[in-house]
């Protein structure tokens, strides 16, 4: 018998046609030099509907895709409804990553067009030469025409972005689009070899977007004033902005000012009500909070994640800034969110810190099963740790144009994380199966850096293993077996990753060994490894300098 129901495609076009017919008056509001800026949807809705008009002005007519190399902005999120609604492919780059995985991605993606922010063309400027696709770039920002004046003439043509919007029509015939379609390309870091890129059809992202809203998933409704501190060039801000959309809530964006003085303010001014963020972020709100106070009391809930939220962070979270923390998992395959480990015992209750400690509980639409190295299913008694595999409507079945059969088993995908899932369907992630480290929420490949450390003529052997770092979570550290009488400090192996690497991708730590320890099968033994390591073995690690002035930091230290 067939149904009697209407039919309608889940499309990003329909979230933005929702937001602004429903809810016109909800804000989105930027972070500024001084101060915030703000809009309402029925702004944002009328400023897409110019950017449509606008790229199909420059030729866009298809699924080319648009690349954005932004912050968090307004600008960003007229991008990511505007790009998807006309039919194109929004591609967020992630501005992290080193120079060479730039040229890659934006390549393969074949990018037409990129939209990048006036304070982060001195990073794509110097590499569009090599991006033979792009024919237009569009600067955003008050300081476009300046930043545009510094490029040298190239291949492409370059834009204001809000000349652009002025000189274009209001009104836009936006196509029927087949939710099936790619909406969204998002590339990852997080396997070995060059970056993956994940394409999101419109289904996927209003599926995602829907149990995100959900009181077990991100629990956003119309009076929240959504933060998404995690970055929107790194897996769709976890889905938050379309989230916020749905349901109009408002949205907090902090473009570049992420400082913890800077977030502090921000959620003090905005009133933010749920935030989300990976640890590193909500450890510098803590540590500022306790020294220099600061009120975030209109926060009801933030998220972690990224990375492990620990017990003590989220402890510290409720003792310090007075505000509920619970831990999501997620990866870009998965759209990201997929985990939210709301509690289901009061405080009180023996076992509720213990699950707070897991990554969570499945979101709706979103199975998941723990499988040994045989690939047989183990069972969910909380004990038996196996890889942790996923399948659903919105976790990816392939990658873009790359075949990656091992990623993937009979319809799951495999996600390189280890763990437990318990009676009560809480999953644990307890390793990691994947040779990668995560270091403030970014990735750094261990193979990479091993293939280019041997690569210097006084090393025989180099093994790179995450360290754990009270700020950055995890830090590379590299194990090196020098060739007989030669020599190579840690400054000179660093000077020569400089120039493959981002700057905060280099290793901070490093250890010379005789030889490194290896398995049975002849694999650098990375257990052993980091056991040795947090066994004191390595001694004072050699060079571990993380200041806060030289930390790290992913988007001030690059190549
Ligand atoms: P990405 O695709 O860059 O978002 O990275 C996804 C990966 O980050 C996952 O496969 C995990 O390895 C890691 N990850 C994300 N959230 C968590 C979490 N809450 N706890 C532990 N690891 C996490």
């Amino acid at each position: 018998m067939k149904s009697t129901m209407q039919d309608a495609q889940l499309t990003v076009g329909r979230i933005l046609t929702h937001a602004v017919a429903v809810h016109p008056t909800s804000e989105v509001l930027t972070a500024t030099e001084n101060g915030l800026r703000s809009a309402t949807f029925a702004e944002v809705g009328e400023r897409a509907t110019r950017l449509a008009a606008a790229l199909r002005g420059l030729g866009i007519d298809g699924d080319q895709r648009i690349g954005t190399f932004l912050w968090n902005t307004q600008e960003h999120l007229e991008a990511y409804v505007g790009v998807p609604a006309m039919g194109a492919v929004l591609h967020t780059i992630n501005i992290r990553i080193s120079n060479e995985q730039l040229v890659y991605v934006v390549n393969h993606a074949e990018d037409k067009i990129v939209l990048v922010q006036d304070t982060l063309l001195d990073i794509l400027g110097p590499v569009l030469d090599q991006m033979k696709t792009v024919e237009h770039v569009v600067v955003v920002g008050p300081d476009a025409a300046v930043a545009i004046a510094g490029l040298a003439p190239r291949h492409f043509q370059a834009h204001e972005y809000e000349g652009l919007l002025s000189a274009a029509a209001s009104t836009f015939e936006w196509p029927e689009v087949n939710e099936r379609d790619a909406a969204v390309l998002c590339y990852t870091s997080g396997t070995t070899g060059d970056p993956k890129g994940v394409a999101y059809s419109h289904r996927s992202v209003y599926l995602h977007a829907m149990a995100c809203s959900m009181a077990d998933g991100f629990d956003i409704g119309g009076n929240d004033r959504v933060l998404p501190v995690v970055p929107m060039f790194h897996a769709n801000a976890w889905g938050m902005p379309y989230t916020a959309m749905m349901v109009g809530a408002a949205l907090v964006l902090p473009d570049r000012f992420m400082q913890s003085d800077q977030l502090v303010r921000l959620v003090e001014r905005s009133h933010a009500t749920i935030a989300g963020g990976v640890p590193t972020i909500w450890s510098d709100m803590v540590a500022r909070v306790r020294t220099h106070g600061g009120d975030l009391s209109s926060l009801r809930v933030v998220f972690g994640g990224g990375s492990a939220v620990a017990v003590g962070l989220q402890r510290a979270m409720r003792d310090v800034c007075g505000v509920y923390m619970l831990q999501a998992w997620g990866m870009t395959e998965t759209s990201p969110t997929a985990l939210v480990s709301w509690p289901p015992y009061p405080e009180d209750h023996p076992a509720h810190w213990a699950l707070r400690a897991k990554q969570g509980r499945l979101m709706n639409l979103v199975e998941a099963r723990i499988v040994d190295d045989a690939g047989v299913e183990l069972s969910r008694d909380g004990r038996a740790i196996g890889e942790i595999e996923v399948r659903g409507p919105y976790v990816t079945g392939s990658y873009y144009r790359v075949e990656a059969p091992d990623r993937f088993d009979d319809g799951w995908l495999r996600t390189g994380d280890l763990g437990t899932i318990d009676e009560i369907g809480f999953v644990s992630i307890s390793d990691r199966a994947k040779d990668m480290i995560k270091s403030g929420g970014e990735w750094i490949s261990s193979v990479d850096l091993e293939s280019a450390i041997v690569g210097h003529p006084a090393v025989r052997e180099a093994a790179v293993i995450a360290i754990p770092d009270p700020r950055w979570e995890e830090r590379p550290m590299g194990v090196v077996a020098l060739v007989d009488g030669a020599t190579a400090s840690p400054d000179e192996l660093r000077g020569h990753l400089a120039t493959q690497f981002a700057k905060w991708q280099v290793p901070d730590a490093w250890t010379f060994v005789d030889q490194v320890p290896r398995t049975s099968v002849g694999k650098y033994d990375k257990k052993r490894l980091r056991q040795m390591h947090a066994d004191g073995a390595f001694g004072p690690d050699s060079d571990v300098v993380i200041s806060a002035e030289e930390s790290p930091a992913p988007d001030r230290d690059r190549a």
